[in-house]
């Protein structure tokens, strides 16, 4: 071969994995010659935005011409009356994906390293080592554990040394579902040496309804090395538009600030997650539709003898007792996406995204075929 631009590549890169994405419903379509596909793959809300954020939308369209604010003055402003934390603490991304590369970019370099638990979101890993620095990976609570697989935090504490920078906490994680309770989250940041900063990826905090999940916008004041990060990609129902956020003490975001890409956040992004921020109703209502469908999945598993990873986001991790990818594969003739999880080391498991009540019950019947 003529060429190999993968010794090219800096040493990190040339062993990096992609990011594996949700298989999209137009490839299942096409490659199996389907009319209809439903996507439970990539924890989006089956409701989608608010009928708010679609006209607020169609009404920028004019204005495309034009770079979007870069600095995006009108979105900080609602999510800082929204949150109740000052504009100058938010940072903006192009989804959170991006605010996560930005913070990894910001404080990792090949001489540091990061922390996060095994079964993670690949992306803690993945900017991790883009950047060449050493990702030190937890082990995860044990199978029997009221929490089985989640993020086992004393594991996580006893990884960090001196050069580490950033610990990555999903909560809730995904693929697991699992959690760390307030109390739980609360003795862990007091424990941190002032060298580390904690992120908090909370993506679907606004479907949680436990009692005893954290409010970590309320302990930025107590604990200035925390970055708490969210999305409209979930239940906000923008994920095609890519817009999320992390509030941080202003000196970080100050700092963050430096590294992120001028125009992240395109002008549609903008405009629609100011209008999905008013609409409340949309979220209380996406919240119940999830609700009702993690209880009826719930109880199908039940049914079928599935047992599956407790779950406080719109999503749950299954046990199939045969390799998850074949699961995927059976389900994806029938019309339905799910995500096979062997790549987080949950080789049994598939992810199932909560969908419309018509969603789930064809899901249901799926499976009850494909396991037979
Ligand atoms: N964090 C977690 C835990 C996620 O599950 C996801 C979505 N897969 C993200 C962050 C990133 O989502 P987005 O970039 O769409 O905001």
């Amino acid at each position: 071969m003529p060429y190999d631009f993968v010794k090219l590549a800096v040493p990190s890169v040339q062993t990096l994995q992609p990011y594996q994405p949700g298989k999209p419903d137009s490839e299942v379509r096409r490659e199996h010659g389907l009319t209809e596909v439903i996507k439970l793959a990539s924890n989006e809300n089956p409701l989608g935005p608010s009928p708010k954020a679609v006209a607020a939308l169609q009404d920028c369209l004019g204005t495309i011409a034009r770079y979007p604010d870069g600095n995006g003055f009108e979105l900080k402003a609602a999510l800082s009356a929204h949150l109740e934390v000052p504009a100058e603490s938010i940072t903006l991304g192009n989804g959170s994906n991006d605010v996560l590369e930005i913070i990894a970019r910001t404080f990792l370099s090949p001489a540091h390293a990061s922390v996060f638990s095994q079964h993670a979101f690949a992306v803690y890993a993945l900017v991790t080592q883009a950047i060449g620095a050493e990702a030190r990976i937890a082990g995860a609570n044990p199978l029997e554990h009221a929490i089985p697989y989640g993020h086992d935090l004393t594991a996580m504490a006893y990884q960090i040394y001196d050069k580490t920078r950033l610990v990555f906490i999903a909560n809730p994680n995904n693929p697991t579902g699992t959690w760390l309770t307030e109390d739980e989250l609360e003795a862990f940041l007091k424990r941190m040496p002032d060298q580390v900063i904690v992120v908090v990826d909370e993506a679907y905090a606004e479907y949680v309804e436990i009692a005893d999940y954290p409010n970590t916008l309320r302990w930025l004041d107590r604990f200035p090395n925390l970055i708490v990060t969210r999305t409209f990609s979930k239940a906000y129902g923008l994920a095609g538009l890519r817009v999320g956020y992390a509030v941080s003490h202003p000196q970080i975001a100050e700092l963050l600030n430096r590294v992120r890409q001028p125009f992240n956040v395109s002008i549609p992004a903008q405009v629609a997650a100011i209008a999905a921020l008013a609409d409340n109703a949309h979220i209380q209502h996406s919240r119940l539709v999830n609700r009702e469908g993690m209880r009826f999945l719930q109880s199908a598993c039940d049914e079928l003898g599935l047992r599956y990873l407790p779950s406080i986001g719109n999503f749950l991790c299954v046990n199939v007792g045969r390799p998850g990818l074949e699961v995927f594969q059976k389900l994806l003739r029938k019309g339905i996406i799910v995500r096979p999880v062997s790549n987080y080391g949950l080789v049994n498991f598939v992810r199932i995204t909560i969908g419309s009540e018509r969603e789930n019950a064809m899901l249901i019947a799926a499976m009850k075929d494909v396991l037979e």
